[in-house]
Order: structure tokens, then sequence, then C-alpha cells
């Protein structure tokens, strides 16, 4: 049990780094293109702010939290998901001050202690961007438009937006009426968590991924009949916004989400690789979430998508990334009297920004050249007693093995002249 990570959790291991550098610098490349700043919230919050935020009918709340006690007895819970705490440290810190409209984005974990599935973590981590302050479609337009840009400059292919309304505070009671006499008689076909959705929430129910509900929920009557104009209007402005963008979408009145805080605009990101559970990312507009969680009415409109998702999409589409070129130089002695000299050597080296390395177990000069080998050094320096006379290093160059001798003094000077031919040879 010591030496095992906790059920639903895993490390993100140096073979699988290079794919979050890359992850993490395009979403805050793109989204600082598009006027987005970053914004870092504490990983636990007062439970209350999830429970009010997210919705007390939502799984997220009944099933899922990591909640716990401090010592005083206060309700605390690990963040489930990103949205809340920007909306109350937008509240918090007044943050409309500045600007009536802010755009902000956050990376970082979220716990949710699910049943661990293929792809699902108890830990994960999300990225997401919100928009708090306008009404008007057009930045529900951007939301979207902002999303897509980042997959399509990860390079993943294959991906579709789906898009629907779920109303607001004036249509939507209208049509969860309508479905709570649609569901009415065929409630013992229903599965038991859509039991509970029928008394709570029906609209939850469109979502739900069992067989036997989704057939009941095929036919049952479209929000679209139901939306009252201000939301049908925004809609209309919406696809027209992504029309113009190019951006190709799918409705779907079935499109729900899992929260209960999303009004008119609902959205997410398909992705065709993933099987059954297939959404890369989803979001859509929270009008009244500022307001439940204890500020002014505020609409607002965001977007949030699971980073492991992406980055096993990354692997199955074989999206090329830049990975981490690894040592440059390797700084070999024959015995371990020149260690001092040897240090001093690795250390310029490194402090020009060529990355070096050394041996630290006192190994033979045989099993040193393999590990340089093993590490793929481009060069390795020699420092034995005839070098060590002469005030000098060889110098081997790993690729077509030939070597020479230079002056300790000269290391510096020769290493950059060799890098930087290197550098020019390869553009
Ligand atoms: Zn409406
Ligand atoms: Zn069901």
């Amino acid at each position: 049990m010591l030496a095992k990570a906790p059920k639903g959790t895993s490390d993100i291991l140096p073979s699988r780094i290079d794919y979050w550098y890359y992850l993490e610098n395009i979403i805050k490349e793109v989204l600082q293109n598009y006027g987005y700043q970053e914004i870092r919230t504490p990983a636990f919050e007062y439970t209350e702010l999830f429970v009010r935020g997210i919705g007390a009918t939502t799984d997220i709340v009944n099933k899922e939290m990591f909640t716990f006690q401090d010592r005083k007895g206060r309700s605390l819970t690990l963040r489930p998901e990103g949205t809340a705490p920007v909306v109350r440290a937008y509240i918090e810190h007044n943050l409309k001050r500045e600007n009536p409209l802010v755009k902000l984005f956050y990376l970082g974990s979220m716990f949710r202690c699910e049943k661990p599935q293929a792809g699902r973590y108890r830990q994960f981590n999300q990225f997401g961007l919100e928009a708090i302050g306008s009404p008007l479609p057009i930045i529900d337009a951007e939301i979207i438009s902002a999303s897509l840009a980042i997959y399509q400059k990860i390079g993943l292919t294959d991906l579709s937006l789906m898009l629907n309304s779920v109303g607001c505070r004036e249509c939507r009671p209208k049509y969860l009426a309508v479905l709570r006499e649609y569901f009415l008689d065929k409630r013992d076909s229903l599965c038991p968590d859509c039991l509970l959705r029928y008394e709570k929430n029906p609209l939850r129910i469109l979502d739900c991924k069992k067989e036997q509900c989704q057939k009941i929920v095929k036919k049952c009557p479209s929000i679209f009949d139901y939306l009252c104009e201000d939301c049908a209007t925004h809609f209309l402005k919406l696809r027209q916004y992504l029309d113009t963008l190019g951006i190709v979408y799918q409705i779907n009145p079935l499109l729900v989400r899992g929260l209960d805080y999303y009004t008119k605009t609902a959205f997410e990101i398909i992705s065709g690789e993933l099987g059954a559970q297939n959404a890369v990312g989803g979001g859509g507009r929270y009008d009244y979430l500022v307001e439940e969680l204890g500020g002014n009415y505020t609409p607002a409109v965001g977007f949030a998508a699971g980073m492991e998702r992406i980055i096993e999409t990354m692997i199955k589409q074989s999206i090329k990334i830049p990975v981490w070129e690894g040592i440059k130089v390797f700084v070999a002695t024959t015995d371990a009297s020149y260690f001092v000299t040897a240090l001093e050597i690795v250390n310029q080296i490194r402090e020009k920004g060529i990355a070096a390395e050394i041996d630290f177990l006192g190994k033979s000069l045989k099993a040193q050249m393999r590990l340089a080998n093993k590490l793929k050094a481009s060069y390795v320096l020699i420092l034995g007693q005839e070098e060590w006379q002469e005030k000098k290093v060889t110098i081997k160059d790993m690729v077509n093995s030939s070597q020479e001798k230079i002056l300790i003094t000269e290391i510096l000077a020769y290493l950059q002249s060799l890098f930087l031919k290197k550098e020019s040879g390869k553009s």
C-alpha cells in the first residue's frame, strides 16, 4: 500500500510530460491571443460554494465531492470544477471594477470521487475559460471559437461541435412541465437515477446514457418548441456569428450537460476517437450563477475541458509534439581525483544554457561512455591523467566518433561554436 498511488489517481511520468508542456503552452498562447488572463484559485473551497453553484441535484454534488471538515468543523470540498471558484473570486475581488467584461482562464487539478473507469480519474486536470459580464451572443461565439482554436492549434482532427439552448428562467420551467407530463406514464421504464431526476430536474433525463432511457428520450418534445423569444433570438444570432466564423456545428436538442447552472447556450466538442465517452470539452452560458453566489445579476459564459482526455486523443491521433532535447554534453573522468575540475567544467557549460551531465556514481570510463550514449549526448568531454597534465580535455563527437584535444579554457567557446554550427545546419 505504501508504494501505491490512491485509487483513481495517476502519476504523470517524465516520459509523458512533454505532452503536458505542449498542451499547457498552447492553452496559454491561444487564450492570451483572445484576451483572456489566467486566474489561479485554491484547490479547496467552502462546500456551500459548490452546493449552491453546481446545484444540489447534480451527480457531482450528490455523489462525487471530496468533502471534509477542518479542525474548526467547517466543511470544505476539493474543487470538483473550476467555474464556481472563478465566479467566487470574481465577486470577492470585485473584478468587474476594472472592466465590465472580465475574461479569465484557469488550468489545474479538479477532484471528483467517481468510479474509476477508462480515462476518468479522481484527481484530473482541467482548463477552462470564462467571460463574465455580457448577455450578448457574440461572446458565446467567441468562447466557442477560442476553445476550438486550442484544439486546432494542438493539431487534433475529427472533432465536431454540438450546440443547444437550454432556455432561461422564463421558458425552461414551461419546458420542464412539458417534459414531466411526457415522462409521467413512462416512469416505470426509466432507470433509478432518472426517476430521481424526474422529481428534481427532468432536463437531466435527456443526457442519461442508459439505453432504456434513451429509447424514451428519443421521442420527447423538443426544447426548441418552447424557447421564449429572447432565448430563440439569442440562439439564432449565435448561429449567425458561428457561420460568419466558418464554424461548423450540429444542433442537438438533447445536449443538456451535467451542471444545473447552464442557461441558453450549451455546447460540447466531440471527438470521433474516444468511443462512448467522446466529449473532449464543453461549456455554455450561466447567466444566474454570479447572482446565485451572492453577486449582482451578471450574465456569463464559459468552457472547460479535461486535459487527460485531450492528451489521450493526441496520442491516438499520433500528434507530433516538441520533445525535450536531452543532455548535450557529458563530462567523463577516468578517476575520482578529477571530480573537482569536472564539476567546474559541467557547471560552466550549464551556465551557458547547454544541458550537461556528469557521472555521480563513480563508474568506470567505459560505463560512463555507455551512459553518455544512452543519454544521447552529442559530445563527451573526457578528463584523464594525460589531459590533466596538459590542462586539456578530449572532446569526442558521439555521432561520427571523431575526437580531438582542446584546452580546458577553450571548452566553452568551442562548444558554443559547435552548437551554433549545428543550429544553422538544421535550418
Ligand atoms: Zn428563455
Ligand atoms: Zn436514465
